[in-house]
């Protein structure tokens, strides 16, 4: 609160002191005051640029639901967080991480989807004033999953670590595109058709050429399908033909390259379609379907058997009807 106050009193203060055909003065920096968490470990992936790396685990009490990739960019005068983490405290050790490298304030939190993992950090940002930022189908995606997303995430990551968490919508949504301004710094956001889920935004760095991905990229931990099968690999020829110096996957390591990048996921993707639509040809039941589509992959994934399955299901759902 009080940092917000000064915030505001810098902004006013501004044009006693330059007239309004002049560039704004720089934001003071806050004081980097070390919040009483851990930091999330970072690395800067390019110039301003900073991503945690998350491992390839389910939520439990001990990764605190940071279990998906998170970053922030600085800009001249603020930092845009690119989603949350699982919990409040995950969101808190991510703000602590921004801490220890800028007291800029975090003027933007984007979300690049609907699921837990990904947004349910956002009161940390919130209560710092940052506007949060998501597709424009987030709100209604959030509202109708909040209650099964913090019931659930309470159960596997337990009391402790869950405290404080709360699902917190946007402030602001994208339905094509829009661009932040971070001081002298651009991030360009864009609202995608349904693929991982219906609400998949990105974020690209004009500065660096960084692309924050979200899930629409997968790598080393099994890809998640909970959109469109036919939809994300659509979405995925539009992602590739795009230049961009690296992109920073919701799962797998801080960066990839692009668009080898998007390589095995679309692999993946491929074989799920194409033994989803020979199983329905030849008469398969869903079950069957969920026992056998895509087991080639197998031994290319992490946590392949927590979502195999359920993957099968869906695109079997989907592509019954073609
Ligand atoms: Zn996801």
């Amino acid at each position: 609160m009080r940092a917000r106050l000064a915030l505001c009193l810098a902004l006013v203060a501004a044009p006693l002191r330059a007239g309004a055909d002049e560039a704004p003065p720089p934001v003071t920096p806050l004081p980097v005051t070390p919040l009483s968490v851990t930091p999330l470990p970072v690395t800067e992936v390019a110039p301003g640029v900073f991503v945690y790396a998350a491992p390839y685990e389910l939520a439990d009490p001990e990764n605190e639901d940071a279990i998906c990739n998170l970053g922030f960019v600085v800009g001249g005068q603020a930092v845009a967080v690119i989603d949350s983490g699982g919990s409040y405290l995950a969101g808190r050790r991510l703000l602590a991480a921004v801490r220890v490298v800028t007291g800029l304030p975090v003027r933007y939190l984007i979300d690049t989807h609907v699921h837990p993992d990904h947004v349910l950090g956002n009161a940390a940002f919130a209560e710092v004033g940052a506007t949060i930022v998501g597709h424009a189908a987030l709100p209604e995606a959030l509202a109708a999953r909040a209650g099964s997303y913090l019931a659930a995430t309470e159960r596997l990551i337990g009391a402790a670590a869950f405290a404080g968490t709360k699902a917190v919508p946007p402030d602001m949504v994208v339905t094509a595109q829009i661009t932040l301004d971070l001081g002298g710094r651009e991030l360009l956001l864009e609202a995608w058709p349904t693929a991982h889920t219906n609400s998949d935004l990105t974020a690209f760095d004009r500065t660096t050429g960084t692309w924050f991905l979200g899930d629409l990229v997968f790598s080393g931990h099994v890809p998640a399908l909970d959109g469109s099968l036919t939809g994300w690999l659509a979405v995925l020829d539009r992602l590739t033909v795009r230049p961009a110096a690296r992109v920073v996957p919701g799962h797998g390591p801080a960066t990839l390259p692009w668009p080898e990048g998007a390589a095995a996921t679309r692999r993946y993707l491929a074989v799920l379609a194409a033994d989803i639509r020979r199983l329905i040809r030849t008469g398969a039941t869903m079950s069957e379907a969920a026992a056998s589509a895509g087991q080639s992959e197998k031994g290319a994934w992490s946590l392949f058997d927590d979502f195999a399955g359920r993957n099968a299901t869906a695109a079997f759902h989907e592509l019954e009807w073609e």
